[in-house]
């Protein structure tokens, strides 16, 4: 199933800079990469020439995926509504180990297609969505939901945090499956809770994973609760660290941002679920000006409707460029990185980075399709020019799961009846 991989004197992005090289992999590592030439023992090439393009594979940084399911069954309302009217009915209803396997899948064979390797989640029945993720070939970084009340999983607070430690034990030398923290949100679980969460988050070296500053709303009823804003209150509680993924973080100011960076906190800037949401444009060129690392994600599906990441980006780059009135801000390489070696440096080595010795987790990129070329910034070219239609092939952990267009390890039509049957209960309770 691992193959040796040959890319002769290709394009290569390595999650920092872009050059023309060659890169060799040993079954599930990256053997060797070399600048401006080739590998004289390489073998026969599994790509070569610089229309080929092989770069990291790219980490959707937050999202709920079995929420593929939900895809346009809440729009236009806002996050409150969306939420509560809609989401949360919907979910007591419909989510179950099934759901989580096959919407999750559906959501994973989008995110290989598009180029993403990894994936930061935060759901019900992860170890469902973390088996889901094995078959299809995915790396996941899985976090069970941490709510105040009892969740869809039929577990309350605490059981899911003792439950968190357990995935922490049982999955601490996978090479797929990487567990996290993940309360909710500040208004969603209670400080014991994140208190406890953050001593397995230390225990362990495991991010933890929240929703931050969403919206206005919910910033306001916090400080009204607390007497402070969530970042303030976090940071004299000890929770913010290296290991702390805070989505979203729209409604951050100056000594926020300042806070974050200098713990060391990873922004999961979600711009289409924050513009689609009514929720407002987190200020990440700052953040960046600031010293904040800022990762791109999708966030669920229900709330973007998509899961390609550098879509996201591109996005990204697109919105802070216009309300800065400055197109100068965020340049294309830069935004690159937060689909790749940013959120990586939050998950882990074997992220967003090709280095020798590090994961075989790579997208090949055709730079010769109608969409793209002609290429006279490569950059520029994957950032506003790509499309999922120009990936070639991913490899994750040495093993292929995509091949034009192709996904290679599950049976897409059997799993695409099992969704649909899925799809259409749904339909029916609307
Ligand atoms: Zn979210």
């Amino acid at each position: 199933m691992d193959q040796r991989l040959y890319f002769k004197n290709v394009t290569i992005f390595d999650g920092a800079e872009f050059f023309r090289g060659s890169l060799t992999t040993d079954g599930a590592r990256i053997a060797r990469i070399v600048r401006g030439g080739e590998i004289p023992d390489g073998g026969t090439p599994t790509a070569t020439g610089e229309a080929v393009l092989i770069m990291p594979g790219m980490v959707n940084f937050h999202t709920h995926v079995p929420m593929t399911l939900f895809k346009g069954v809440a729009e236009d309302l806002p996050l409150k509504d969306w939420l509560e009217k809609r989401i949360f009915p919907l979910e007591a209803k419909f989510i179950s180990r099934e759901m989580c396997r096959i919407a999750g899948q559906w959501g994973m064979a989008e995110m290989l297609l598009s180029g993403v390797t990894a994936f930061a989640d935060m759901y019900f029945f992860e170890e469902d969505i973390a088996a889901a993720a094995k078959e299809i070939g995915i790396k996941a970084a899985i976090g069970e939901g941490v709510i105040n009340f009892p969740a869809p999983n039929g577990m309350g607070p605490d059981e899911t945090i003792a439950y968190t430690a357990q995935l922490a034990e049982r999955y601490k030398d996978d090479p797929w499956v990487f567990p996290c923290c993940a309360p909710h949100s500040p208004y969603l679980t209670d400080e014991k809770y994140l208190l406890t969460l953050a001593e397995i988050s230390k225990k362990y070296r495991i991010p933890l994973h929240i929703h931050m500053a969403e919206t206005r709303h919910e910033q306001e009823a916090y400080r009204k609760q607390h007497g402070e804003r969530e970042f303030e209150r976090f940071d004299e509680l000890g929770l913010l660290s290296d290991r702390f993924i805070a989505a979203h973080c729209v409604w951050v100011d100056g000594k926020e941002m300042d806070l974050m960076a200098r713990r060391g906190v990873t922004v999961a800037h979600c711009p289409s679920s924050n513009l689609k949401l009514g929720s407002g444009i987190a200020p990440v060129a700052e953040m960046v000006r600031r010293g904040v690392n800022v990762a791109v994600a999708t966030d669920g599906s229900a709330s973007n409707n998509n899961l390609d990441v550098l879509k996201e980006a591109q996005l990204a780059a697109k919105v802070q460029k216009g309300i800065a009135h400055d197109p100068t801000v965020l340049p294309a390489l830069d935004v690159l990185k937060m689909v790749t070696a940013s959120p990586g440096r939050a998950l882990g080595r074997s992220f967003g980075r090709l280095v020798e010795g590090g994961a075989a987790d790579i997208v090949q990129v055709h730079l010769d399709t109608v969409g793209i070329a002609p290429v006279h910034d490569p950059a520029a070219a994957l950032l506003y020019a790509f499309s999922p239609s120009a990936v070639a092939a991913v490899w994750v952990n040495g093993r292929q799961t995509v091949t034009e267009g192709k996904i290679l390890t599950v049976d897409m039509a059997a799993l695409k009846k099992e969704l649909d049957r899925m799809s259409d209960a749904v339909r029916r309770s609307l």
